[in-house]
């Protein structure tokens, strides 16, 4: 239950052992062309996307060094630990990077932004859509109108989102959109994901210098992904089909379907952890469907609570990142994630804490946990 990797189908692990093809044969060129075409879908844009073999901080970097020429001035939100690591990339690249900073937990208020672009001629704006080291959601649409009348280019990590929660890369104004495919898609990790615009096409057509990123230049990428029988760099083969797979089942659930499970999900397990008594580390109106940040209550130990979690309900939950290590757990509820998992997952964690000292009464998070879900059983 730990935000990423993530449960993978056995229909999706199945096809990663199907035998390697040529990566430019009729047959791959095929699943290449109908991943591609699905993945559009997902992103919601009719632009182009790329799928390339790395994780998903490969498609965070491509989409700085693609657009960020030595100097440039970007803005960069951080209100948590992958924000900051979207500023670290931003400077290694040797943009001018300016810090909006924001309080872990919280998210940035759009007005905030809309102020600070009048004040300097931003080429890039950067945005972390769900911070996985907080579970807060940026308010990604919102942000987008901003920045649609502007030269500024939207860049957003929904690494942690996309798949799971809505995000509308042409009707939300995004430039570039960078995912992974070991989160809300539900694949192995090994595939970066991205989307990009014709504005930031156009962006990188007109830079002084070619792209100091030879394997992450978009410009060796797109005529790939427009006609996947051209060469680059080998294709991860299986890893393709392993998210062509993947992708099919998520257009079969059908995508609000899909965000509305999660939806389920994830306000039922809030229920849960609040009626024990627990903290959410985001506020609530802004907290991610795909995964949840908890506070441990007083007197709760992170490695006894994670190691009685493991060893004795065989539940794996992720630990605090960051400033917050120690002080929270992480539970990802996205991608495969069922009712039943969840539900398993909170009586585990009532287990646990009570084995712990924490007194809690038995079923008291089930109980509210089954409320929420027969509530929103239209949902699932
Ligand atoms: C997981 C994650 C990343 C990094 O992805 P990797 O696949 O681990 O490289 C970046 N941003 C967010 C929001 C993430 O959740």
């Amino acid at each position: 239950m730990i935000p990423g990797p993530t449960m993978v189908n056995s229909r999706v692990l199945r096809v990663l052992s199907k035998p390697t093809l040529s990566h430019v044969s009729p047959a791959f060129v095929d699943i290449f062309d109908e991943a591609i075409g699905n993945l559009k879908k997902i992103f919601m844009t009719k632009g182009d996307v790329l799928i390339i073999c790395g994780s998903g901080t490969l498609a965070v970097e491509m989409a700085v060094a693609n657009i960020v020429e030595p100097g440039d001035k970007v803005l960069v939100v951080i209100n948590g630990l992958f924000g900051e690591r979207f500023a670290e990339i931003c400077a290694r690249h040797k943009a001018a990077v300016t810090r909006l900073n924001v309080d872990w937990g919280k998210v940035v208020d759009p007005e905030r932004i809309s102020e600070e672009l009048v004040k300097d001629d931003y080429e890039a704006l950067f945005v972390v859509h769900v911070d996985t080291s907080t579970g807060a959601t940026n308010k990604i649409r919102e942000i987008g109108d901003i920045t649609k009348h502007s030269d500024t280019l939207f860049v957003v990590d929904t690494v942690c989102s996309l798949g799971g929660m809505e995000v509308r890369v042409d009707d939300w104004n995004i430039d570039i959109c960078a995912a992974g495919s070991q989160k809300a898609i539900a694949v192995p990790p090994g595939l970066a994901l991205l989307a990009v615009s014709e504005k930031a096409l156009k962006k990188c057509e007109g830079r002084s210098e070619p792209v100091d990123f030879y394997y992450g230049d978009f410009q060796n990428w797109i005529p790939v992904m427009k006609a996947p029988r051209k060469y680059f760099a080998t294709p991860a083969v299986n890893m393709v089909y392993a998210l062509d797979e993947s992708l099919k089942m998520i257009l079969t659930e059908g995508l609000e379907n899909r965000f509305r499970r999660h939806e389920a999900i994830a306000k039922s397990f809030r229920a849960a952890v609040k009626s024990m008594g627990l903290d959410l580390v985001p506020d609530e109106t802004v907290a991610a469907n795909t995964l949840t940040v908890v506070r441990y209550p007083n007197g709760v130990n992170d490695a006894d609570f994670r190691g009685v979690m493991a060893e004795e309900f065989k539940v794996i939950v992720a630990g605090g990142l960051g400033p917050l290590k120690g002080k929270c757990f992480r539970v990802g509820h996205m991608g495969n994630v069922s009712v039943t998992d969840i539900t398993a997952t909170i009586g585990a964690i009532e287990m646990t804490l009570q084995k712990l000292g924490y007194h809690v009464k038995p079923g008291t998070g089930l109980e509210s946990a089954e409320e929420v879900f027969m509530e929103n059983s239209n949902l699932i």
